[in-house]
């Protein structure tokens, strides 16, 4: 059953794959996700709330393929919705979760091994996706509730990678509904968790080999939010 889970891991996209990805920013700003009928957001990362509430903000780039997901997912069943609960992550809150996580595994590896192993759970800051307003946590819910996915969204077990072949065959389409779903908007997957997509960072131009990122990662408070006026 390890050897199974340590495969997946192998087939992973890791840090060594795309830290050398240049990254020419394409300026788009980041925009808050606005709740329909098909799309919802809302903020599930406690360590974002002290700085967007419950309002969920992606650059514009990503909201406008989100919305193409969302209307493609109500073509396979029209009650069904995609919800998202994490966009974009302030990078001083991206490096405080990395750095707990490499504490919890400190006692099982060191140096690079580290890094990756980490890196699998909370991506290491620089290469990270969702300081760039690109990446997003999603999934398929139905009149409000998740669907079967065979692990909570965010939730870090084994079955957590998405082809883990211990999950229920319902789970199993769901999982690959959402992907299909994604893909088909412009999203690149990643396999280490079956609700992390990304369009624009360094991993989505990795994965759909695109020669460069168009999403730099964006501190707070400098960051180019939708009608704050003034960018520095
Ligand atoms: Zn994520």
């Amino acid at each position: 059953m390890i050897e199974i889970y340590e495969n997946l891991e192998k087939s992973m996209l890791s840090i060594v794959d795309y830290k050398n990805i240049l990254v020419i920013d394409n300026e788009e700003p980041l925009v808050p996700i606005i709740d329909d009928n098909n799309l919802t957001a809302k903020q599930r990362g406690e360590d974002m709330k002290e700085y967007t509430g419950d309002v969920v903000y992606v650059r514009q780039g990503t909201a406008l393929r989100l919305g193409r997901a969302a209307d493609l997912l109500v073509t396979v069943e029209p009650d069904i919705a995609l919800n998202v609960t994490y966009g974009y992550r302030a990078l001083q809150v991206q490096t405080k979760r990395f750095e707990t996580v490499k504490r919890d595994l400190e006692m099982q590896f060191s140096g690079e091994e580290l890094d990756m192993a980490a890196h699998r759970r909370v991506a290491r800051p620089d290469v990270a996706g969702h300081p760039t307003g690109g990446a997003v946590d999603i999934q398929i819910t139905r009149q409000g509730e998740a669907v079967d996915f065979g692990t909570r969204i965010g939730e870090f077990v084994p079955d957590t990678y998405t082809f883990s072949p211990y999950v229920s065959m319902e789970a199993m389409r769901n999982r690959m509904l959402l992907r299909t779903v994604m893909m088909a908007a412009g999203f690149a997957p990643f396999d280490g968790e079956w609700w992390h997509f990304s369009y624009g960072d360094k991993e989505w131009a990795r994965y759909t080999k695109q020669p460069n990122a168009v999403y730099k990662q964006l501190n707070f408070g400098s960051s180019i939010f939708e009608n704050t006026g003034e960018q520095e």
